[in-house]
């Protein structure tokens, strides 16, 4: 088979890419080793920034959001048992959607398939090839037998444990990383949320955030140590903790019910530089992973494929290779800040195990610094809304 882009991963950054680029004129296969039902029920991140929600309008899968999302002007963060509002919208003019990543994918998924586009799932053994070179292609194995895509350009699309950036030369690549000393447990219960806008808690006993889904589904989480185990928290348990860690208000309004997901994240902070090396381009979790308290890392895989996209675009309207040889720096440039951001985030509200009076009161402080300075909540609010590109 022949395609103009080989997008390795059908997760948000590749979905999106491969739309972007459909609607350029620029022919792309998307090769991913789960199943499309698999890559349905992962339950991942739901705050979209502004720009990852223009760009699913401009693609042709923004309808269901639309109606369906959302809007939040502004998020609650809470310590010492209050709690003080981040106006979002006040402070930047814009606000943040509620919509899962599963539906986004969804979306994503009737987009490409409306447009007749192809998409090999269960891919078995995807590799790509020669990158360094003229000719690069991707193979897979589907029922014992090598199938080879040949193509102009590889998009390795395919998050954090991917094949794309493991294949690349031994140093040829930089790594930053930073890897936190705990995880988030999170819970998932058709329950309605206990407030409008999330809430984001510092707590002696750690840190807590009530997220949601929609005016019917919540999506809590509690910050646990990285040695625990899921099957040994009880959703009693799970909504006892919560409820320690909340202000008083915010606790007694808490909806309980059975929970129909339960899982452990670790939290991480990861960066590879370069990005692109000859003929392959990472996009999203492959080249840079970021703890999820600052809810960027699906905002971050859009912002690389708008790069990356623009940079096919130029290349196949003009033959401009200019695009392509700043998508790194580009795509980088926006990433770190959004690295920082989160680093920040996390930082300001987890509890660290090794953390001394000293750095408790520094939180404290901080916390009580956003909720009386203009000039601080105005440059939180500007973050997370998420920069411009
Ligand atoms: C448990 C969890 C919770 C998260 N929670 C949040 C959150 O609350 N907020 C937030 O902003 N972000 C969150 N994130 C991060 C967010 O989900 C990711 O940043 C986002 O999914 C990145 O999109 P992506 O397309 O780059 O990668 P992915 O969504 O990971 O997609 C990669 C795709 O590549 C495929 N693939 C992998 N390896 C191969 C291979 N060898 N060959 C072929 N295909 C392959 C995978 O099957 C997958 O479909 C979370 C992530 C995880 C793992």
């Amino acid at each position: 088979m022949r395609t103009q882009v080989a997008i390795v991963g059908s997760g948000p950054a590749g979905l999106l890419l491969g739309q972007l680029l459909h609607k350029a004129g620029i022919d792309n296969v998307i090769v991913d080793r789960a199943s499309k039902a698999h890559i349905l029920g992962r339950v991942r991140a739901g705050v979209l920034e502004d720009g990852m929600a223009r760009q699913l309008t401009a693609v042709g899968a923004g309808g269901r959001m639309a109606a369906e999302a959302l809007v939040h002007d502004g998020v609650w963060l809470a310590f010492m048992g209050r709690r003080f509002r981040l106006d979002l919208k006040a402070h930047t003019g814009k606000s943040v959607l509620i919509y899962g990543q599963t539906e986004v994918t969804h979306d994503l998924m009737d987009a490409r398939e409306r447009a007749g586009l192809m998409t090999i799932y269960s891919a078995e053994n995807v590799r790509p090839h020669d990158f360094d070179g003229e000719s690069p292609s991707v193979t897979y194995d589907t029922d014992g037998i090598e199938k080879r895509i040949d193509c102009a350009f590889i998009a390795g699309c395919d998050g954090q444990h991917g094949v794309c950036r493991k294949s690349l030369p031994e140093g040829a690549t930089t790594v930053f990383e930073r890897v936190y000393p705990f995880g988030w447990l999170g819970l998932l219960a058709d329950v309605p949320p206990v407030s409008e806008e999330l809430v984001y808690a510092n707590h002696d006993r750690g840190f807590a955030l009530c997220s949601m889904r929609s005016r019917a589904r919540s999506r809590y989480y509690i910050q646990c140590r990285t040695d625990e185990r899921v099957e040994d928290w009880s959703d009693d348990a799970f909504w006892d903790e919560l409820r320690r860690r909340l202000p008083p208000d915010a606790a007694e309004s808490v909806t309980t019910g059975p929970s129909f997901e339960k899982s452990i994240a670790p939290l991480r902070s990861f960066v590879i530089e370069p990005v692109r090396f000859g003929r392959l381009f990472l996009a999203g979790d492959a080249g840079h992973i970021v703890p999820p308290t600052g809810a960027k890392g699906l905002n971050l895989a859009a912002s690389d494929v708008h790069y990356l996209a623009e940079a096919f675009g130029e290349y196949y309207a003009d033959g401009s290779e200019e695009g392509l040889r700043a998508y790194s720096e580009k795509a980088l440039g926006r990433a770190w800040k959004a690295v920082r951001f989160s680093w920040w985030m996390t930082n300001l509200l987890h509890r660290f195990p090794d953390a001394a009076p000293f750095e408790r009161r520094m939180q404290e402080t901080e916390l009580a610094y956003l909720s009386q300075s203009e000039r601080a909540a105005a440059a939180m609010a500007e973050n997370y809304v998420g920069l411009p590109y």
